[in-house]
């Protein structure tokens, strides 16, 4: 599974340019389930008919940037898309996806022998940066098939830290993927279950409601990763979760503006963990939401729940996840619709 983890972390797919992501689930479901795509850009991976109608969502996007500007020395000016705070962007190293390929580059920023005094104290803005892809001027830039629109995303190669920690970008939310992909491989279930490799979720969980309304399920679990704060300068109150804690059954996120996840999908998700003596957390979640948050609302509402993997540094490129906690969530939704 750590192979398919850096495979699908070390891949690009922004919010509208899933493509990679799509290939990657494409190839491992293949043979296993009937695969087919909408309009939008899900990834639709059906197994087995009749009985219920289980709906997986992960969502394929990462947050990433767009070119909005080149001027005429050839630096390229960016908006983003997804949730960052700007200060993580800063002389990241970044891909520049052109017409004519891949291009790196980095996010410049003033040194600090430039800068007055008060300016090291002052959190840079996004609207504020510049990527170098050592272009020169603007004629280089259309050279290179940099072009407006064009996608940027952080180049960040996947690593394994100690004690079965695991580091790299784009774990939001490639570690969902991972373990839908391989619930699709193990489940052993008389019911349907659908897998849906979801777009644009970072920018409105867009894909989640145009497929969960084509696809009408029974009752639909999200795969995402949840906000750790097992860290220094966190304080419990703010996020209970930890690394090593086991998956993460969601009750409400977002305030409560997100998802308050249905009681009878709450209580089966912890029978579930309880009956496979698989260890999990709770979370009620102060900030952002899932893709069951949407799917939750559509046509006259869907059974809906969350299941996510403990992650630290989530929308940085140096996401921090466990090892086992994946593993045992990919246990966890087994056992979920095992016991449907
Ligand atoms: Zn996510």
């Amino acid at each position: 599974m750590i192979k398919l983890i850096k495979k699908l972390s070390e891949a690009h797919g922004v919010p509208g340019g899933e493509d990679e992501i799509r290939n990657i689930i494409t190839k491992e479901l293949e043979g296993i389930c009937e695969i087919s795509s909408d309009v939008m850009g899900n990834l639709v991976a059906k197994r087995g008919e009749g009985g219920k109608k289980i709906m997986l969502a992960a969502h394929m996007d990462e947050i990433g940037l767009m070119v909005r500007h080149i001027d005429e020395s050839g630096f390229i000016k960016f908006i983003t898309l997804g949730g960052f705070f700007d200060q993580t962007l800063l002389n990241q190293p970044v891909v520049v996806h052109t017409k004519f390929g891949r291009i790196p580059g980095v996010i410049g920023s003033k040194p600090p022998h430039l800068m007055e005094e008060k300016e090291r104290d002052k959190v840079v803005k996004a609207k504020d940066m510049f990527i170098d892809v050592g272009a020169g001027d603007s004629e280089a830039a259309k050279k290179l098939g940099v072009t407006v629109g064009d996608y940027i995303t952080f180049d960040m190669p996947f690593k394994e830290l100690k004690s079965g920690l695991i580091s790299g970008k784009s774990f939001d939310n490639r570690l969902g993927c991972a373990v839908m992909i391989e619930v699709m491989k193990k489940v052993k279930t008389n019911h349907t279950v659908v897998a849906v490799g979801t777009v644009q979720e970072e920018i409105g969980l867009k894909g989640a409601r145009t497929s969960a309304y084509t696809l009408e399920p029974d009752v639909a679990l999200a795969l995402d990763v949840a906000p750790a704060g097992d860290f220094p300068g966190t304080k419990p109150e703010e996020s209970r979760i930890k690394l090593g804690g086991g998956p993460v059954i969601t009750v409400a996120d977002g305030r409560g503006r997100g998802i308050i996840t249905h009681p009878s999908v709450r209580d089966s998700l912890i029978a579930a963990a309880d009956e496979g003596k698989i260890q999990y957390q709770l979370e009620v979640g102060d900030g952002g939401t899932t893709d069951a948050t949407a799917i939750q609302l559509t046509r006259g509402g869907v059974l809906s729940g969350v299941v996510s993997v403990p992650t630290r540094y989530i929308h940085t490129p140096v996401e921090v996840a466990g090892k086992k906690d994946v593993e045992d969530t990919v246990k966890l939704v087994v056992a979920y619709i095992e016991g449907l």
